[in-house]
């Protein structure tokens, strides 16, 4: 999978995603990960890339032609257009799904805002989606551009040693993730629940399951609504509720 990313800060992205498993990943030739600095196609004296926002209002406005000349020169030799997601905070809410339906993709390019945004012209010229991390609002599109990079990239295989690693995870069936322990057995006089040290396999799937579903109760009760639960784990979840009440 290939991602290219227009940023004006190419360099604070690349520190971060050649870290740890998504830079593993690159190296592994699983992801090419590119940085387009937006500032190089800004043929002024200055290489400026923004100007006043017409009809007046605060701060400056990302100029359309830099942004449109990097992406044509992401584009320009391509049969197919690659799928291009603009960070916004006036986007869709990123999700669990969205990963899962982005990494099925061969390749993608982000543009990153910065100022008070972008020319609306090249967004309804490039762009296919607008993405957004949640309702608040960042000083750029890279934070938030890393974020899926990440989740997406996760999710390719090969780049976690194995799928289980993140089918059992948090969102990925629309539940939580049970909770988890490691060494020593007893920290701080508490102790690592009896279940997971049996080795019974069956079992310590069952209370991972509903460890899972509480967990899910606990936290975020709404989820419960649309998880894919069984009959009986259903009736588990509603006993939650009863208990409460
Ligand atoms: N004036 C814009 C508005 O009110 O919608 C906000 C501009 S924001 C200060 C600058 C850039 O940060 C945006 O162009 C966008 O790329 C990015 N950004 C800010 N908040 C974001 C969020 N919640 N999710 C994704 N990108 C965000």
């Amino acid at each position: 999978m290939r991602f290219d990313i227009l940023t004006l800060f190419p360099e604070m992205m690349r520190s971060v995603l050649e870290s740890s498993i998504i830079g593993r990943a690159q190296k592994k030739g699983l992801l090419e990960i590119r940085y387009i600095q937006i500032r190089d196609f800004a043929y002024n004296k200055h290489r400026q890339v923004d100007d006043y926002p017409y009809g007046g209002g605060a701060g400056m406005v990302m100029q359309a032609e830099p942004i449109f000349l990097a992406y044509e020169s992401v584009v320009k030799d391509l049969k197919k257009k690659p799928f291009t997601i603009y960070m916004s905070p006036q986007g869709k809410t990123f999700r669990q799904s969205t990963a899962k339906r982005l990494s099925k993709k061969e390749h993608i390019v982000i543009l990153c805002g910065h100022y008070e945004g972008v020319d609306q012209r090249v967004l309804d010229e490039i762009v296919d989606a607008e993405i957004s991390i949640g309702d608040f609002v960042l000083t750029g599109g890279e934070i938030a551009a890393m974020a899926i990079v990440d989740a997406t990239a996760r999710l390719l295989p090969g780049v976690l040693k194995s799928e289980e690693a993140f089918s059992e995870e948090s969102h990925f069936e629309g539940l939580l993730e049970y909770p988890q322990y490691t060494r020593p057995e007893v920290w701080h006089g508490m102790r690592v629940p009896e279940i997971l040290l049996s080795g019974h396999h069956k079992n310590i799937c069952s209370w991972k399951r509903k460890m899972s579903i509480e967990n899910t109760f606990q936290k975020r009760r709404g989820m419960l609504r649309s998880a894919n639960l069984t009959e009986d784990e259903r009736l588990f979840a509603d006993s939650l509720k009863n208990e409460k009440n």
